[in-house]
């Protein structure tokens, strides 16, 4: 048995949700006449109190439209230096918005309002102008590690003050809100654009979605179509995504409850410096300074258990909806043996 923890992207379908794609009805997306598309558009909006939404190919692509949208080029972007804006989208918001990047220093990738306040350029044509803040949440390369809505609205209040838009890299931000039992109303308050992935966690194969004002999201399509995303048929994957939205929310709290308990079982091991805190579905653990995570995640590999390294010495693993309680207990076993 291959234990797969490398990422929540490996999930395949459920058969129930492939019945779902299977009897989607569905239309031409760019024409905006996909039944489909619309209804799952219409529901996420709905479900964070937006006016709009654009169902596109990945987080990458929804994150992109949204900086590409909300800056001109030469303009700045606040934004943590964990961030997978900047890490981990092959460059985009240079390549593609031609704009610059301040990376602040967070906890764990997250922000404070006070450090943002201070981040914000002055109005001196020395500097680049302070047009966007992104957030992430949860944190990828943090672990997981998701915000308290109050240090959120503190932060809202900087950028109206400021009169510049929050975006959030919502990738996994169902994780987040199964932990804080928050309600995502009080995040379309906050936020002028968010980017939620349902092929993370909720288990689909292909998407994310993008929510905003129906002024936003008219140039967002602008943009999708631009970068060649403007997609036909894609009702059969937006079923998928309504599936997803009905039935694999509340089961999110199973994968980080096994999580934990991937934790606790690599906490025993002596070659395991540190456990970074398990807040929702990824655990990151520290090796002693001998051991280099490449070689490690071979060893694991060689054991049929597949982690990623995220660092000289830093390994990750990731749970999700494939990821059994089967799984967990040959996940013990062979790592106890
Ligand atoms: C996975 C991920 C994305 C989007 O990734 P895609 O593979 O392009 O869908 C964006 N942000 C974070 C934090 C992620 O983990």
């Amino acid at each position: 048995m291959t234990i797969e923890l490398r990422s929540d992207t490996f999930t395949k379908p459920t058969p129930a949700m492939l019945e779902a794609m299977f009897s989607a009805e569905v239309g031409d997306d760019v024409f905006e006449d996909d039944p489909t598309v619309k209804a799952l558009e219409e529901k996420t909006a709905t479900m964070f109190g937006y006016e709009a939404a654009l169902f596109c190919t990945s987080g990458t692509m929804t994150n992109q439209i949204a900086i590409n949208v909300h800056v001109k080029q030469g303009d700045e972007v606040i934004c943590d230096a964990l961030s997978h804006i900047y890490l981990y989208e092959g460059g985009g918001i240079a390549a593609n918005s031609m704009a610059s990047v301040n990376l602040l220093q967070g906890d764990r990738g997250r922000l404070k309002a006070e450090q943002i306040k201070e981040a914000i350029q002055p109005d001196n044509l020395h500097h680049p102008i302070t047009k966007l803040v992104s957030l992430e949440n949860t944190v990828n390369k943090g672990g997981g590690a998701y915000y308290d809505l109050s240090d959120i609205q503190a932060i809202k209040q900087v950028c109206l003050a400021h009169d510049i838009p929050l975006h959030l890299d919502g990738a996994r931000i169902f994780n987040a809100l199964v932990e804080t039992n928050d309600n995502p109303l009080e995040y379309g308050k906050v936020f002028d654009s968010i980017s939620v992935c349902l092929s993370k966690g909720l288990g689909t194969p292909v998407g994310s979605v993008l929510l905003g004002s129906k002024e936003f999201i008219k140039k967002a399509r602008r943009v999708r179509k631009r970068l060649g995303g403007g997609w036909r048929q894609a009702g059969y994957l937006a079923a998928a995504g309504i599936y997803a939205l009905d039935n694999h929310v509340e089961r999110l709290r199973d994968d980080h409850a096994r999580a934990k308990v991937i934790g606790e079982t690599m906490a025993k091991l002596p070659e395991v410096e540190e456990i970074l805190p398990v807040d929702t579905n990824i655990v990151i653990l520290r090796l002693n300074e001998k051991l280099l995570s490449s070689d490690y995640v071979q060893q694991l590999n060689e054991k049929g258990i597949r982690a990623t390294t995220f660092g000289k010495h830093l390994v990750r693993f990731v749970t999700h909806l494939d990821f059994t309680d089967d799984h967990l207990e040959a996940f013990q076993k062979k790592i106890l043996q």
